[in-house]
């Protein structure tokens, strides 16, 4: 594994600081009144941990994608709601304002995005369809003089309803392409537009004090230069998005996975079975090295990825397969890790079984593992034989 360095490792230490002191001790009954944490958004905020990759100039923290990853995996250890939410709002808030947005709009969001004063959300699934856009495409957006018009629904999007929830980016077709094909673009939303509604929160399986709701659209108004750079750019944006929202989500899956093997490695010191601490037992050491082995290749492979990106390297393969294999890590380390603590796996006392709640969504979210292997099978050349 590549030595990290000592800004790295600083950060690293200080964000594991924070999320056993202040998280653990708090997020299992947050979570059993699915609450969104708002006191610890506020203290991450406080701590630049919603700016890291962005300049100062925005009111950022000047460093860089990794060290946001870093971060996500710290956080994803103990608890991967409060991972995610950074997450949606770095990655999927601010990154496309950052990249794509005009000095304007930078200058109007950015410095409230990076404070965590506000929270950014990105919309691009709708209820026909997340992994088939923009074939499940619906949402529009008409330039009607001097303003978008907006209609549709999009769904599942993460931090769109919050008490501070500031913008959305809405991915909407805005007319047809010379190849007859739809034109995307994307449009920003501020939350408390007139006709812009997110849903009550959705009854989740796992991640319950993040906010995922629906938003509908009816007959939206913003101004037309809330359009998110160009025209007809939206396809190409929220891919290059998304391909780097691979590398922050396979670093929170590491999170997860990391998670299972410190609390497993707690718990088989001290239940005793037939005369001995469980982890006396081959058939536990192995399940436990078996955790370690996927949670260290995972790694590996999300340093990969995050190392040919900040070098400017062509990265998708490598993202692909980081979230692929990652995703898997802490999905069987989740299974793995309820096992080993018997029934009390199966109790909310223990944060395994959370654990193995907010494991699944990791084979879903930002492209579920099925659209990785098409991505690498395309990396490798394999499309259209
Ligand atoms: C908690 C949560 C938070 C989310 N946050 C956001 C967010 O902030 N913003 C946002 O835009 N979206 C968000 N999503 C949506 C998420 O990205 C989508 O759910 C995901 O991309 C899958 O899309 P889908 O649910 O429409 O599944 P579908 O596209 O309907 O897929 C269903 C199944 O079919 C498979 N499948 C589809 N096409 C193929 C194919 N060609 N070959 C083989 N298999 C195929 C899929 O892999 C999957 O197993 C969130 C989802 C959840 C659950």
């Amino acid at each position: 594994m590549p030595k990290l360095n000592e800004d790295y490792e600083d950060l690293r230490k200080t964000v594991e600081a924070f999320a056993r002191d202040v998280v653990a001790p708090v997020i299992g009954d947050l979570y059993q009144r699915e609450e969104f944490p708002y006191d610890i958004v506020r203290q991450m905020g406080a701590m630049g941990l919603f700016g890291l990759p962005i300049p100062e100039e925005y009111g950022g923290m000047g460093g860089d994608y990794f060290a946001l990853c870093l971060t996500l995996e710290e956080l994803a250890r103990v608890d991967s709601s409060v991972s995610i939410t950074v997450e949606a709002a770095v990655s999927l808030g601010a990154m496309p304002i950052y990249r794509f947005g005009t000095a304007e709009q930078r200058a109007e969001w950015l410095p409230r995005l990076t404070s965590g004063e506000m929270l950014g959300a990105f919309g691009l699934t709708e209820p026909g369809g997340g992994t088939d856009v923009p074939g499940g495409m619906r949402t529009t957006a008409v330039l009607d003089g001097n303003e978008w018009v907006i209609n549709g629904t999009k769904a599942f999007i993460t931090n769109s309803g919050t008490d501070i929830t500031g913008v959305v980016g809405v991915a909407a077709i805005t007319g047809e392409r010379a190849d007859g094909k739809k034109e995307i673009s994307t449009i920003l939303v501020p939350a408390g537009t007139p006709g812009f509604t997110a849903s009550k929160k959705y009854s989740k399986v796992g991640w319950n004090c993040s906010d995922t709701r629906e938003l509908s659209f009816d007959n939206c108004r913003v101004p037309a230069e809330n359009l998110l750079g160009e025209r007809g750019r939206g396809y190409a944006q929220f891919l290059q998005t998304l391909d780097e929202g691979r590398i922050a989500i396979a670093a929170l899956s590491v999170g997860l996975a990391q998670g299972c093997v410190d609390e497993s490695l707690r718990y088989v010191r001290e239940r005793q079975a037939f005369g001995h601490p469980i982890g006396h037992y081959q058939a536990i050491q192995f399940k436990i090295a078996d955790m370690e082995v996927r949670t260290h290749t995972a790694r590996l492979a999300y340093y990969h990825a995050a190392e040919k990106m900040l070098a400017g390297e062509p990265f998708k393969k490598e993202a692909a397969i980081a979230k692929l294999v990652a995703g898997d890590a802490a999905m069987d380390n989740a299974r793995d890790a309820t096992q080993i603590f018997g029934g009390y796996g199966f109790m909310n006392e223990y944060p395994v079984g959370r654990f193995y709640r907010d494991a699944k969504i990791l084979e879903i979210g930002e492209g579920t593992s099925e659209v990785q292997r098409m991505l690498i099978a395309r990396e490798l050349g394999l499309s259209g034989l």
